[in-house]
């Protein structure tokens, strides 16, 4: 007998069959006494419609009225869900985020949990139920529903099997597991049997959408194992966990290669070159919840002026240039530049703190393919290149086949 804690993504509840597909193998799969619960994420590409939808009516969408709208998706999965296994005589119960005790701060559209209050779950399994909770949304201090960001599904499951005291949490998805790279952008790609938090958090920060990053986070800190698999294919997948427990897997000094086109270039030109200028424009980024990534500052051609270039989410630019435009007249700098075609290629692994050459390897694959580097930034377990955003699938290819040479060719 055991608690286990299934998400399952859009692609896996996008139609009625899969639906039932999905409830059929939990079924299949469930040992007598198994205690279930299912976290689950909007049908097929309805979050993206949805956001759509918001832009028709509104260029500004109030960002409590975009998590209203958002926290619908999941709503409507859930109930299928729980009706499709009492349609198979199982018992089951769906709930929402605050329904579940899933408890947030207030930064809609983004908000972190900050506690799940797991009896109303845990009476339900209690009961026999099957229980179906919605992923992605949350309830704030005001009463207020919120939602945790793109991908957030992956994190309420692993808050979910923190507060549960669950003895497993599995994500399942429409790929195999946790590959070096995207498959579907580098076919010869393989599936990883292991990796750590550190790494899967860098690769998942650094674009890798299989994982929102702080469903990472939260399983490390929580101590939660996450097991990434297929929803379609009865095949173990990947580990994510505290150390290696397989010889062969720590051997790779890089784990993965992934990209990130959501990404915005900025610069501010012209700043004064004295202290305490940084600090201003990155606390008043901060301030507005803009996550800045790679940061470059360098001389200007006006003497004793410096240029200001850095990074964010595509999604943040409006609300980073809204905040640059308020200091731009009181710090007296000359203009803010854009550069939305850009995208980031990212190695990682923990093993190349003590290898030598990685960069110069991956700035030669780059090279090879006649890629420019528009910024490099580094962490202790990764190496990233800002490139135009055209050459981003072969820029990824190309690393890939460099660090992890394909035997067919
Ligand atoms: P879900 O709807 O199940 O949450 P996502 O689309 O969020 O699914 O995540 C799964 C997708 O992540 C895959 O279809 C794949 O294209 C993408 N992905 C990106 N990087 C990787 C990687 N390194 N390994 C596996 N999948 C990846
Ligand atoms: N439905 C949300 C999204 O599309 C949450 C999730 O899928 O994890 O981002
Ligand atoms: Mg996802």
């Amino acid at each position: 007998m055991a608690l286990l804690v299934k998400k399952f993504g859009g692609s896996s509840v996008a139609t009625p069959e899969k639906i039932f597909h999905l409830v059929d193998r939990v079924l299949a799969e469930k040992h007598e006494g198994d205690q279930i619960v299912i976290v689950v994420s909007a049908m097929g590409d309805t979050t993206d419609d949805l956001v759509t939808l918001a832009g028709r009516v509104s260029r500004h969408m109030p960002k409590r009225e975009m998590d209203m709208l958002l926290a619908t998706g999941e709503q409507v999965s859930i109930a299928l869900l729980a009706a499709a296994f009492q349609e198979r005589g199982q018992k089951a119960v769906s709930l929402t985020g605050p329904q579940a005790g899933i408890r947030t701060n207030d930064h809609h559209t983004k908000a972190g949990i900050v506690e799940v209050k797991a009896d109303r779950v845990l009476a339900e399994l209690e009961k026999g139920n099957i229980v179906v909770v919605a992923g992605f949304q949350g309830l704030d201090d005001e009463g207020d529903v919120t939602t945790l960001g793109r991908g957030g599904s992956d994190t309420t499951a692993v808050a979910v099997a923190a507060g549960t005291h669950a003895d497993m949490c599995e994500i399942y998805t429409d790929v195999d597991g946790v590959y070096t790279a995207d498959p579907r952008i580098v076919p010869g790609a393989r599936k990883l049997q292991e990796i750590t938090f550190g790494e899967m958090l860098e690769l998942a920060r650094l674009g890798a959408g299989v994982m929102q990053p702080r469903a990472v986070e939260y399983g490390e800190h929580a101590g939660v194992d996450i097991h990434v698999r297929s929803t379609f294919h009865e095949v173990e997948g990947t580990i994510i966990r505290r150390e290696y427990t397989l010889q062969g897997e720590k051997e790779y000094v890089v784990r993965g290669v992934t990209s990130d086109v959501n990404v915005a270039k900025i610069a501010v030109r012209g700043v004064d070159d004295k202290p305490g200028v940084a600090f201003r424009i990155f606390d008043a980024l901060a301030k507005v919840n803009v996550d800045v990534d790679m940061i470059v500052q360098s001389g200007s051609a006006v003497p004793n002026k410096n240029d200001m270039v850095f990074t964010c989410q595509k999604a943040d630019m409006a609300d980073a240039v809204a905040v640059l435009e308020t200091l731009k007249a009181e710090m007296g700098f000359t203009r803010i530049d854009l550069e939305a075609n850009v995208a980031k290629v990212s190695v990682v692994g923990a093993g190349m703190l003590g290898s030598p050459g990685i960069a110069a390897g991956m700035f030669g694959a780059l090279a090879s393919k006649q890629i420019n580097l528009i910024v490099v930034s580094t962490s202790e377990i990764s190496i990233s290149c800002l490139i135009p955003r055209d050459q981003v699938e072969e820029a990824v290819n190309a690393v890939h086949d460099y660090f992890f040479p394909r035997t067919d060719k």
